[in-house]
């Protein structure tokens, strides 16, 4: 999925671990359940409006992009002080694109870094992992318009959740 639901996710695991007496398991916890939320999203992205390649060409596209560009900076302004551990592990498979689409996009080839690797590597452990084996049978609707729903109902559930753990953690101190 985009960024700003990775982004939802880690601070969601921020949130839920937000331990000060066991700060080392806390961050082990927040990192490893990060990315695994990463792989996880990418597969369920399958349902989602998210074309392979970008489309500058297309105006839908473009205005789809751009408000998630807008909703990640708004969403950093709002956890980035409380949550970048979250934010960040959540993100660094995404890593891979940073090499990947400015090589396409200055035409480069060679064998340094010419496939998302992470992205391989934790799509291989989730085909490779009951149950999340059966995600592949998902309907592919990446190139269809409307399916951006999914994307803002994936925002919207995440949201709530957040609402839901910041209740909790006002009802448990005052
Ligand atoms: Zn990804």
């Amino acid at each position: 999925m985009l960024a700003p639901t990775h982004i939802l996710a880690g601070v969601i695991f921020t949130k839920l671990f937000n331990w000060r007496q066991y700060l080392p398991v806390a961050f082990f916890l927040t990192a490893t359940l990060g990315i695994f939320s990463h792989a996880l999203l990418d597969k369920l992205a399958v349902v989602t409006y998210c074309p392979a390649y970008p489309d500058f060409a297309n105006l839908f596209w473009l205005a789809y992009h751009l408000l998630m560009v807008l909703i990640s900076i708004i969403f950093l302004y709002l956890w980035w002080g409380e949550a970048k551990w979250g934010i960040l592990f959540a993100l660094l498979p995404d890593i891979d694109w940073l090499f990947i689409y400015p090589r396409q996009w200055l035409h480069l080839s060679g064998p340094f870094y010419d496939q998302p690797y992470i992205h391989q590597a934790l799509d291989w452990m989730m085909n490779h992992t009951i149950p999340f084996c059966y995600l592949n049978s998902l309907p592919d609707n990446r190139s269809e318009p409307l399916a951006a729903l999914w994307e803002f109902a994936g925002m919207l559930l995440l949201l709530l959740l957040i609402y839901r753990l910041d209740k909790r953690r006002r009802n448990i101190y005052f």
